[in-house]
Protein backbone atom coordinates (compact mmCIF):
# COMPACT_ATOMS: atom_id res chain seq x y z
CA UNK A 1 0.00 0.00 0.00
CA UNK A 2 1.18 3.58 -0.89
CA UNK A 3 1.21 6.33 1.56
CA UNK A 4 -0.11 8.48 -1.51
CA UNK A 5 -1.10 7.50 -4.74
CA UNK A 6 -1.34 10.16 -7.94
CA UNK A 7 -3.45 9.97 -10.93
CA UNK A 8 -1.86 12.01 -14.08
CA UNK A 9 1.81 12.59 -14.52
CA UNK A 10 1.37 16.30 -15.95
CA UNK A 11 3.25 18.88 -14.87
CA UNK A 12 1.09 19.14 -11.82
CA UNK A 13 0.95 15.43 -10.84
CA UNK A 14 5.06 15.26 -11.47
CA UNK A 15 5.31 18.29 -9.08
CA UNK A 16 3.69 17.04 -6.48
CA UNK A 17 5.16 13.51 -6.70
CA UNK A 18 8.44 14.82 -6.64
CA UNK A 19 7.80 17.11 -3.21
CA UNK A 20 6.31 13.63 -1.60
CA UNK A 21 9.91 11.71 -2.72
CA UNK A 22 11.68 14.56 -1.24
CA UNK A 23 9.80 13.70 2.21
CA UNK A 24 10.11 10.18 2.01
CA UNK A 25 6.84 9.27 1.24
CA UNK A 26 5.44 5.71 -0.80
CA UNK A 27 4.07 7.64 -3.35
CA UNK A 28 2.52 5.70 -6.73
CA UNK A 29 2.38 7.76 -9.69
CA UNK A 30 0.16 6.45 -12.82
CA UNK A 31 0.24 7.73 -15.92
CA UNK A 32 -1.81 6.64 -19.14
CA UNK A 33 0.33 7.78 -21.81
CA UNK A 34 4.05 6.93 -22.17
CA UNK A 35 5.97 9.90 -22.88
CA UNK A 36 5.01 13.60 -22.11
CA UNK A 37 2.45 15.95 -24.04
CA UNK A 38 4.76 16.45 -26.74
CA UNK A 39 3.07 20.07 -28.02
CA UNK A 40 3.50 23.18 -26.26
CA UNK A 41 0.68 24.24 -24.10
CA UNK A 42 2.05 26.44 -20.98
CA UNK A 43 4.98 28.46 -22.41
CA UNK A 44 4.78 31.24 -19.04
CA UNK A 45 5.69 30.43 -15.05
CA UNK A 46 6.44 32.92 -12.67
CA UNK A 47 8.56 33.56 -10.03
CA UNK A 48 7.27 31.88 -7.18
CA UNK A 49 6.89 29.06 -9.23
CA UNK A 50 10.38 28.58 -9.84
CA UNK A 51 10.70 29.00 -6.19
CA UNK A 52 8.74 25.73 -5.47
CA UNK A 53 11.23 24.33 -8.43
CA UNK A 54 13.92 25.54 -6.23
CA UNK A 55 12.24 23.85 -3.30
CA UNK A 56 11.81 20.36 -5.32
CA UNK A 57 15.89 20.41 -5.59
CA UNK A 58 15.41 20.96 -9.57
CA UNK A 59 16.21 24.82 -10.23
CA UNK A 60 19.39 24.05 -11.99
CA UNK A 61 17.77 21.63 -14.43
CA UNK A 62 14.82 24.17 -14.99
CA UNK A 63 16.71 27.17 -15.39
CA UNK A 64 18.77 25.33 -18.12
CA UNK A 65 15.38 25.44 -20.19
CA UNK A 66 13.88 28.44 -19.21
CA UNK A 67 14.65 32.05 -20.03
CA UNK A 68 13.72 35.33 -18.10
CA UNK A 69 10.18 37.50 -19.79
CA UNK A 70 11.10 41.01 -20.52
CA UNK A 71 6.99 41.40 -19.59
CA UNK A 72 3.89 42.12 -21.11
CA UNK A 73 1.92 44.22 -23.11
CA UNK A 74 -1.42 45.98 -24.13
CA UNK A 75 -0.82 47.13 -27.65
CA UNK A 76 -3.67 48.68 -30.07
CA UNK A 77 -4.14 47.43 -33.41
CA UNK A 78 -0.39 49.45 -34.75
CA UNK A 79 1.68 48.22 -31.96
CA UNK A 80 0.97 51.41 -29.87
CA UNK A 81 1.24 50.73 -25.82
CA UNK A 82 -1.86 51.14 -24.37
CA UNK A 83 -0.41 49.97 -20.53
CA UNK A 84 0.96 47.44 -19.32
CA UNK A 85 0.92 45.30 -16.18
CA UNK A 86 4.06 45.99 -14.22
CA UNK A 87 7.99 46.48 -14.41
CA UNK A 88 9.13 43.19 -14.73
CA UNK A 89 12.46 43.81 -15.11
CA UNK A 90 12.98 44.82 -11.41
CA UNK A 91 15.73 42.88 -9.20
CA UNK A 92 13.93 39.67 -8.04
CA UNK A 93 11.77 39.77 -4.59
CA UNK A 94 11.36 36.29 -4.43
CA UNK A 95 14.75 35.15 -5.55
CA UNK A 96 13.95 34.34 -9.08
CA UNK A 97 13.15 36.82 -12.13
CA UNK A 98 9.03 38.17 -11.99
CA UNK A 99 8.71 35.59 -14.98
CA UNK A 100 9.85 33.25 -17.29
CA UNK A 101 8.96 31.71 -21.01
CA UNK A 102 9.78 27.84 -21.58
CA UNK A 103 8.04 25.11 -23.40
CA UNK A 104 6.11 22.68 -21.63
CA UNK A 105 7.66 19.55 -22.87
CA UNK A 106 11.15 19.82 -21.90
CA UNK A 107 9.93 21.57 -18.42
CA UNK A 108 7.24 18.24 -18.25
CA UNK A 109 10.31 15.68 -19.00
CA UNK A 110 12.97 17.60 -16.26
CA UNK A 111 9.77 17.05 -13.64
CA UNK A 112 9.49 13.34 -14.90
CA UNK A 113 13.16 12.84 -14.62
CA UNK A 114 13.41 13.83 -10.89
CA UNK A 115 11.68 11.47 -9.77
CA UNK A 116 14.26 8.90 -10.31
CA UNK A 117 15.77 10.22 -7.77
CA UNK A 118 13.40 8.61 -5.01
CA UNK A 119 13.28 5.03 -3.99
CA UNK A 120 10.20 5.99 -2.45
CA UNK A 121 8.30 7.01 -5.64
CA UNK A 122 7.27 4.75 -8.05
CA UNK A 123 6.29 5.50 -11.56
CA UNK A 124 3.73 3.39 -13.65
CA UNK A 125 3.41 4.72 -17.33
CA UNK A 126 0.67 3.52 -19.89
CA UNK A 127 -1.57 2.99 -16.31
CA UNK A 128 -4.45 4.44 -17.02
CA UNK A 129 -6.57 4.29 -13.52
CA UNK A 130 -10.75 3.42 -14.39
CA UNK A 131 -11.39 2.36 -10.60
CA UNK A 132 -10.51 4.50 -7.97
CA UNK A 133 -11.48 1.51 -5.28
CA UNK A 134 -8.58 -0.61 -6.93
CA UNK A 135 -6.41 2.21 -5.46
CA UNK A 136 -3.89 0.56 -2.78
CA UNK A 137 -3.42 4.31 -1.33
CA UNK A 138 -4.02 6.00 2.09
CA UNK A 139 -4.62 9.34 0.13
CA UNK A 140 -5.45 9.59 -3.98
CA UNK A 141 -4.55 13.09 -5.50
CA UNK A 142 -6.23 13.23 -9.32
CA UNK A 143 -4.32 15.52 -11.37
CA UNK A 144 -6.11 13.87 -14.61
CA UNK A 145 -5.94 16.81 -16.52
CA UNK A 146 -9.20 18.96 -17.85
CA UNK A 147 -11.65 15.89 -18.95
CA UNK A 148 -10.38 14.10 -15.33
CA UNK A 149 -12.69 10.85 -15.53
CA UNK A 150 -11.78 10.71 -11.56
CA UNK A 151 -13.70 13.98 -11.01
CA UNK A 152 -16.21 12.97 -13.52
CA UNK A 153 -16.83 9.18 -11.51
CA UNK A 154 -16.97 11.22 -8.11
CA UNK A 155 -19.83 13.55 -9.56
CA UNK A 156 -18.17 16.54 -8.60
CA UNK A 157 -19.50 19.20 -11.03
CA UNK A 158 -17.77 22.36 -12.05
CA UNK A 159 -19.05 25.93 -12.05
CA UNK A 160 -18.76 27.53 -15.38
CA UNK A 161 -17.71 31.43 -15.39
CA UNK A 162 -19.53 32.46 -18.13
CA UNK A 163 -16.06 32.87 -20.36
CA UNK A 164 -16.69 31.00 -23.94
CA UNK A 165 -14.07 31.88 -26.65
CA UNK A 166 -12.38 29.84 -29.41
CA UNK A 167 -8.50 30.59 -30.31
CA UNK A 168 -6.45 29.43 -33.03
CA UNK A 169 -3.41 28.53 -31.21
CA UNK A 170 -0.53 28.82 -33.68
CA UNK A 171 3.40 27.73 -32.45
CA UNK A 172 6.57 28.49 -34.49
CA UNK A 173 10.46 27.61 -34.38
CA UNK A 174 12.78 29.52 -35.84
CA UNK A 175 16.49 28.89 -36.46
CA UNK A 176 17.13 32.51 -36.37
CA UNK A 177 16.38 35.75 -35.10
CA UNK A 178 12.75 36.72 -35.98
CA UNK A 179 13.01 40.10 -35.24
CA UNK A 180 10.07 39.93 -33.55
CA UNK A 181 9.28 42.49 -30.30
CA UNK A 182 10.89 40.68 -27.25
CA UNK A 183 7.82 41.08 -25.10
CA UNK A 184 4.30 39.23 -24.73
CA UNK A 185 1.95 41.55 -26.42
CA UNK A 186 -1.91 41.28 -26.20
CA UNK A 187 -3.32 43.07 -29.45
CA UNK A 188 -6.34 44.69 -28.84
CA UNK A 189 -7.54 44.55 -32.20
CA UNK A 190 -11.27 44.45 -32.77
CA UNK A 191 -10.90 43.48 -35.81
CA UNK A 192 -9.04 40.28 -34.84
CA UNK A 193 -7.63 40.20 -31.25
CA UNK A 194 -4.38 38.45 -30.65
CA UNK A 195 -2.08 37.72 -28.22
CA UNK A 196 1.92 37.06 -29.38
CA UNK A 197 4.27 35.79 -27.10
CA UNK A 198 8.13 35.35 -27.49
CA UNK A 199 9.28 32.37 -26.34
CA UNK A 200 12.01 30.47 -24.81
CA UNK A 201 14.94 29.29 -27.32
CA UNK A 202 13.30 29.73 -30.85
CA UNK A 203 9.79 29.44 -29.67
CA UNK A 204 7.03 31.70 -30.57
CA UNK A 205 3.56 31.73 -30.00
CA UNK A 206 0.79 33.29 -31.75
CA UNK A 207 -3.49 33.15 -30.62
CA UNK A 208 -5.70 34.77 -32.84
CA UNK A 209 -9.57 34.78 -31.92
CA UNK A 210 -11.61 33.14 -34.04
CA UNK A 211 -14.52 35.28 -35.36
CA UNK A 212 -18.04 34.73 -36.07
CA UNK A 213 -18.56 32.32 -38.92
CA UNK A 214 -15.21 31.07 -38.69
CA UNK A 215 -14.35 27.38 -38.42
CA UNK A 216 -11.89 25.23 -37.01
CA UNK A 217 -11.11 23.30 -39.86
CA UNK A 218 -10.20 26.01 -42.55
CA UNK A 219 -7.15 26.81 -40.27
CA UNK A 220 -6.49 23.16 -40.85
CA UNK A 221 -4.36 24.00 -43.84
CA UNK A 222 -1.12 26.26 -42.77
CA UNK A 223 -1.93 28.47 -45.76
CA UNK A 224 -4.49 29.99 -44.38
CA UNK A 225 -2.41 30.24 -41.06
CA UNK A 226 0.31 32.09 -43.05
CA UNK A 227 -2.17 34.73 -43.60
CA UNK A 228 -2.65 35.57 -40.26
CA UNK A 229 0.53 35.60 -39.39
CA UNK A 230 1.69 38.30 -42.54
CA UNK A 231 2.02 41.11 -40.40
CA UNK A 232 4.21 39.49 -38.29
CA UNK A 233 6.72 37.25 -40.35
CA UNK A 234 7.15 36.54 -44.01
CA UNK A 235 5.32 33.20 -45.55
CA UNK A 236 8.79 31.24 -45.37
CA UNK A 237 9.62 32.19 -41.59
CA UNK A 238 9.76 29.90 -39.26
CA UNK A 239 8.32 26.01 -39.00
CA UNK A 240 4.93 25.57 -37.79
CA UNK A 241 4.82 23.11 -35.24
CA UNK A 242 0.95 23.47 -34.38
CA UNK A 243 -1.70 25.42 -35.46
CA UNK A 244 -5.06 23.99 -33.48
CA UNK A 245 -8.17 25.89 -32.11
CA UNK A 246 -9.08 25.75 -28.50
CA UNK A 247 -11.77 26.51 -26.33
CA UNK A 248 -10.73 28.95 -23.95
CA UNK A 249 -13.09 28.90 -21.02
CA UNK A 250 -13.01 29.17 -16.88
CA UNK A 251 -14.30 26.39 -14.61
CA UNK A 252 -13.81 25.43 -11.16
CA UNK A 253 -15.14 21.97 -9.43
CA UNK A 254 -17.61 22.58 -6.93
CA UNK A 255 -15.66 20.23 -4.64
CA UNK A 256 -11.66 19.52 -4.70
CA UNK A 257 -12.27 16.54 -2.47
CA UNK A 258 -14.10 13.84 -1.56
CA UNK A 259 -12.74 11.71 1.77
CA UNK A 260 -9.56 10.45 0.98
CA UNK A 261 -9.21 12.07 -2.88
CA UNK A 262 -8.06 15.07 -3.39
CA UNK A 263 -8.14 17.40 -7.01
CA UNK A 264 -5.40 19.29 -8.31
CA UNK A 265 -4.33 21.60 -11.21
CA UNK A 266 -6.86 21.29 -14.46
CA UNK A 267 -9.05 18.52 -13.19
CA UNK A 268 -9.98 21.27 -10.53
CA UNK A 269 -9.67 24.48 -12.67
CA UNK A 270 -9.13 25.83 -15.92
CA UNK A 271 -8.57 29.03 -16.89
CA UNK A 272 -8.03 30.82 -20.25
CA UNK A 273 -4.31 31.50 -20.93
CA UNK A 274 -4.19 35.51 -20.86
CA UNK A 275 -2.15 36.21 -18.04
CA UNK A 276 -0.34 32.50 -17.98
CA UNK A 277 -1.51 30.95 -14.53
CA UNK A 278 -2.81 27.50 -15.60
CA UNK A 279 -0.37 25.76 -14.86
CA UNK A 280 1.09 28.18 -12.37
CA UNK A 281 -1.98 27.55 -10.39
CA UNK A 282 -2.17 23.76 -10.66
CA UNK A 283 1.55 23.66 -9.44
CA UNK A 284 0.73 25.96 -6.17
CA UNK A 285 -1.82 23.25 -5.30
CA UNK A 286 0.87 20.44 -5.25
CA UNK A 287 3.17 22.66 -3.26
CA UNK A 288 -0.22 23.57 -1.02
CA UNK A 289 -1.43 19.83 -0.40
CA UNK A 290 2.60 18.51 -0.54
CA UNK A 291 3.60 20.10 2.62
CA UNK A 292 -0.10 19.36 4.13
CA UNK A 293 0.40 15.76 3.24
CA UNK A 294 3.89 15.28 4.74
CA UNK A 295 2.38 17.30 8.45
CA UNK A 296 -0.10 14.42 8.30
CA UNK A 297 2.14 11.30 7.22
CA UNK A 298 5.22 12.28 8.62
CA UNK A 299 4.39 14.66 11.54
CA UNK A 300 1.43 13.29 12.99
CA UNK A 301 -0.52 16.29 12.58
CA UNK A 302 -4.67 15.50 12.36
CA UNK A 303 -5.99 15.12 8.73
CA UNK A 304 -8.60 18.16 9.47
CA UNK A 305 -5.50 20.18 8.03
CA UNK A 306 -5.87 18.76 4.80
CA UNK A 307 -9.29 20.62 4.94
CA UNK A 308 -7.33 24.09 4.56
CA UNK A 309 -6.29 23.21 0.98
CA UNK A 310 -8.96 24.20 -0.78
CA UNK A 311 -9.88 26.67 1.56
CA UNK A 312 -6.80 28.23 0.52
CA UNK A 313 -6.17 27.50 -2.82
CA UNK A 314 -9.89 28.20 -3.83
CA UNK A 315 -10.19 31.56 -3.51
CA UNK A 316 -6.66 32.23 -4.76
CA UNK A 317 -7.26 30.24 -8.28
CA UNK A 318 -10.54 32.11 -8.36
CA UNK A 319 -9.11 35.61 -8.13
CA UNK A 320 -6.80 34.71 -10.94
CA UNK A 321 -9.25 33.52 -13.37
CA UNK A 322 -11.27 36.73 -12.79
CA UNK A 323 -8.03 38.26 -13.60
CA UNK A 324 -7.37 36.00 -16.62
CA UNK A 325 -10.88 36.51 -17.79
CA UNK A 326 -10.29 40.61 -17.61
CA UNK A 327 -7.02 40.68 -19.83
CA UNK A 328 -9.33 38.48 -22.11
CA UNK A 329 -11.96 40.83 -22.33
CA UNK A 330 -9.47 43.80 -22.60
CA UNK A 331 -7.39 42.05 -25.63
CA UNK A 332 -11.46 41.35 -27.14
CA UNK A 333 -12.24 45.23 -26.49
CA UNK A 334 -14.93 44.21 -24.08
CA UNK A 335 -14.32 46.94 -21.63
CA UNK A 336 -15.03 50.29 -21.81
CA UNK A 337 -11.89 51.72 -19.28
CA UNK A 338 -8.48 50.44 -19.43
CA UNK A 339 -6.63 49.76 -16.21
CA UNK A 340 -3.93 52.12 -15.07
CA UNK A 341 -0.59 51.18 -15.56
CA UNK A 342 1.16 49.42 -12.87
CA UNK A 343 3.02 51.02 -10.34
CA UNK A 344 5.89 48.76 -9.16
CA UNK A 345 5.38 48.70 -5.76
CA UNK A 346 8.87 47.92 -3.57
CA UNK A 347 6.80 45.16 -1.28
CA UNK A 348 4.92 43.61 -4.12
CA UNK A 349 6.26 40.71 -6.86
CA UNK A 350 3.53 40.68 -8.57
CA UNK A 351 -0.14 41.49 -9.32
CA UNK A 352 -1.25 38.08 -8.22
CA UNK A 353 -3.93 38.03 -4.71
CA UNK A 354 -2.19 36.98 -1.21
CA UNK A 355 -3.71 33.66 0.18
CA UNK A 356 -6.41 34.89 2.64
CA UNK A 357 -8.01 32.34 4.90
CA UNK A 358 -6.43 29.10 6.32
CA UNK A 359 -2.82 28.48 8.08
CA UNK A 360 -2.20 32.02 8.98
CA UNK A 361 -1.40 34.16 12.37
CA UNK A 362 -4.32 36.58 12.95
CA UNK A 363 -1.65 39.24 13.48
CA UNK A 364 -1.85 42.81 11.84
CA UNK A 365 1.22 42.35 9.40
CA UNK A 366 0.12 43.58 6.11
CA UNK A 367 2.67 40.81 4.32
CA UNK A 368 0.22 37.76 5.95
CA UNK A 369 -0.67 35.13 3.27
CA UNK A 370 1.92 36.94 0.92
CA UNK A 371 4.97 35.10 -0.86
CA UNK A 372 7.96 36.16 1.67
CA UNK A 373 11.06 38.04 0.16
CA UNK A 374 13.85 35.51 -0.71
CA UNK A 375 17.25 37.16 0.57
CA UNK A 376 20.58 36.15 -1.06
CA UNK A 377 22.78 35.63 1.84
CA UNK A 378 26.24 34.36 2.78
CA UNK A 379 26.31 31.62 5.40
CA UNK A 380 28.97 29.67 6.51
CA UNK A 381 30.90 31.06 3.29
CA UNK A 382 28.77 30.08 0.75
CA UNK A 383 26.52 32.01 -0.92
CA UNK A 384 22.85 30.74 -1.62
CA UNK A 385 18.87 31.82 -0.84
CA UNK A 386 17.38 31.72 1.91
CA UNK A 387 15.23 29.06 1.46
CA UNK A 388 17.76 26.80 0.98
CA UNK A 389 18.90 27.36 4.64
CA UNK A 390 15.67 27.33 6.02
CA UNK A 391 14.96 23.86 4.53
CA UNK A 392 11.65 21.90 3.20
CA UNK A 393 9.35 22.92 6.36
CA UNK A 394 8.93 25.86 8.23
CA UNK A 395 11.05 28.48 9.02
CA UNK A 396 11.98 31.29 11.74
CA UNK A 397 13.95 33.88 10.55
CA UNK A 398 14.93 35.34 13.83
CA UNK A 399 16.72 38.23 15.25
CA UNK A 400 17.36 36.18 18.55
CA UNK A 401 17.71 32.59 19.33
CA UNK A 402 14.57 30.68 19.91
CA UNK A 403 14.38 27.02 20.00
CA UNK A 404 11.00 25.48 18.06
CA UNK A 405 10.17 21.46 17.80
CA UNK A 406 11.35 19.23 15.28
CA UNK A 407 8.51 20.88 12.52
CA UNK A 408 10.09 23.99 12.39
CA UNK A 409 13.84 25.36 11.92
CA UNK A 410 14.99 28.38 13.12
CA UNK A 411 17.60 30.67 10.94
CA UNK A 412 19.39 33.27 12.98
CA UNK A 413 20.15 36.23 11.08
CA UNK A 414 23.34 37.02 13.55
CA UNK A 415 24.44 33.89 11.36
CA UNK A 416 23.55 35.53 7.85
CA UNK A 417 25.43 37.96 5.67
CA UNK A 418 22.80 40.16 3.48
CA UNK A 419 24.38 40.27 0.18
CA UNK A 420 20.92 41.46 -1.64
CA UNK A 421 19.92 43.68 1.16
CA UNK A 422 16.70 42.39 1.59
CA UNK A 423 16.90 40.66 4.52
CA UNK A 424 15.75 43.85 6.77
CA UNK A 425 13.05 43.77 4.41
CA UNK A 426 11.90 40.66 5.06
CA UNK A 427 12.02 41.44 8.83
CA UNK A 428 10.58 44.83 8.03
CA UNK A 429 11.57 45.96 11.74
CA UNK A 430 10.32 43.00 13.60
CA UNK A 431 12.35 40.54 15.52
CA UNK A 432 11.18 37.17 13.47
CA UNK A 433 9.06 36.37 10.82
CA UNK A 434 7.74 32.60 10.56
CA UNK A 435 7.69 31.38 6.90
CA UNK A 436 5.68 28.14 5.84
CA UNK A 437 6.60 25.37 3.89
CA UNK A 438 5.46 27.01 0.71
CA UNK A 439 7.13 30.14 1.52
CA UNK A 440 3.91 31.82 2.48
CA UNK A 441 4.47 34.97 5.66
CA UNK A 442 2.94 33.59 8.47
CA UNK A 443 3.28 36.39 10.55
CA UNK A 444 5.55 38.33 11.95
CA UNK A 445 6.59 38.73 15.67
CA UNK A 446 8.47 41.63 18.38
CA UNK A 447 11.02 39.74 20.38
CA UNK A 448 8.34 39.43 23.39
CA UNK A 449 5.94 37.83 21.39
CA UNK A 450 7.89 35.84 19.22
CA UNK A 451 6.95 32.09 21.30
CA UNK A 452 2.60 33.57 20.57
CA UNK A 453 3.91 33.16 17.13
CA UNK A 454 5.33 30.10 16.82
CA UNK A 455 2.65 28.27 19.18
CA UNK A 456 0.01 29.80 16.95
CA UNK A 457 1.05 27.81 14.24
CA UNK A 458 1.53 24.64 15.87
CA UNK A 459 -2.21 25.01 17.35
CA UNK A 460 -4.07 25.67 13.90
CA UNK A 461 -1.84 22.26 12.60
CA UNK A 462 -2.20 20.30 15.43
CA UNK A 463 -5.97 21.69 16.79
CA UNK A 464 -7.73 23.49 14.09
CA UNK A 465 -10.90 22.52 12.77
CA UNK A 466 -11.14 24.11 8.55
C1 LIG B 1 -2.76 26.97 -25.48
C2 LIG B 1 -2.47 26.88 -24.03
C3 LIG B 1 -1.60 27.78 -23.44
C4 LIG B 1 -1.32 27.70 -22.08
N1 LIG B 1 -0.43 28.60 -21.54
C5 LIG B 1 -0.13 28.52 -20.22
C6 LIG B 1 0.89 29.36 -19.66
O1 LIG B 1 1.55 30.13 -20.36
N2 LIG B 1 1.14 29.24 -18.33
C7 LIG B 1 0.47 28.37 -17.53
O2 LIG B 1 0.74 28.34 -16.32
N3 LIG B 1 -0.45 27.52 -18.05
C8 LIG B 1 -0.76 27.57 -19.37
N4 LIG B 1 -1.64 26.68 -19.92
C9 LIG B 1 -2.29 25.66 -19.05
C10 LIG B 1 -1.43 24.45 -18.80
O3 LIG B 1 -0.99 23.85 -19.98
C11 LIG B 1 -2.24 23.45 -17.98
O4 LIG B 1 -2.84 24.13 -16.90
C12 LIG B 1 -1.37 22.33 -17.43
O5 LIG B 1 -0.82 21.54 -18.45
C13 LIG B 1 -2.21 21.42 -16.51
O6 LIG B 1 -1.40 20.47 -15.93
P1 LIG B 1 -2.03 19.19 -15.24
O7 LIG B 1 -0.87 18.39 -14.79
O8 LIG B 1 -3.08 19.60 -14.28
O9 LIG B 1 -2.81 18.43 -16.41
P2 LIG B 1 -2.23 17.79 -17.76
O10 LIG B 1 -1.01 18.48 -18.22
O11 LIG B 1 -3.38 17.73 -18.70
O12 LIG B 1 -1.81 16.33 -17.34
C14 LIG B 1 -2.77 15.35 -16.98
C15 LIG B 1 -2.11 13.99 -17.13
O13 LIG B 1 -3.00 12.99 -16.62
C16 LIG B 1 -2.96 11.85 -17.48
N5 LIG B 1 -4.21 11.14 -17.26
C17 LIG B 1 -5.46 11.54 -17.59
N6 LIG B 1 -6.37 10.63 -17.17
C18 LIG B 1 -5.68 9.63 -16.56
C19 LIG B 1 -6.07 8.42 -15.92
N7 LIG B 1 -7.35 8.08 -15.79
N8 LIG B 1 -5.11 7.61 -15.42
C20 LIG B 1 -3.79 7.95 -15.52
N9 LIG B 1 -3.37 9.10 -16.13
C21 LIG B 1 -4.31 9.93 -16.63
C22 LIG B 1 -2.79 12.45 -18.86
O14 LIG B 1 -2.22 11.51 -19.76
C23 LIG B 1 -1.85 13.61 -18.59
O15 LIG B 1 -0.49 13.25 -18.73
C24 LIG B 1 -1.93 26.71 -21.29
C25 LIG B 1 -2.79 25.79 -21.88
C26 LIG B 1 -3.05 25.86 -23.23
C27 LIG B 1 -3.95 24.85 -23.83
Amino acid sequence: MSEVAIIGCGPVGALLANLLGLAGIETSVHEASRDPYPLPRACHLDAEIMRIFQGAGLANQVEQLVEPSRGMEFVDADGSRLFTYEDFERSPILGWCEDYVFQQPQLDRVLREGLDRFPSVELNLGSEITDLDALDAQFVVACDGASSAIRRGLNIGLSDWGFDQYWLVVDLMFDEDPCLPPIIQQVCDPNRPVTYVPSAYGHYRWEFRLLEGESHSEFEEHQRVRELLRPWIPDDGGEIVRAAAYRFHAVVAERWREGRVFLAGDSAHQMPPFIGQGMCSGIRDAANLAWKLKSVLKHGVPETLLDSYEVERRSHVERCIAMSIEAGQIVSGQVAKLPETDVNEVERWSRLPPLTKGVFSSGSDNRIGHQARQPKVRANGTSLLLDDLGGADWYLLSRVSYKTGGWCRTVLVDDLVDLDGSLDLLLAGRAAVLIRPDRYVFGSADEDSISELVDSAYQLMWGETF
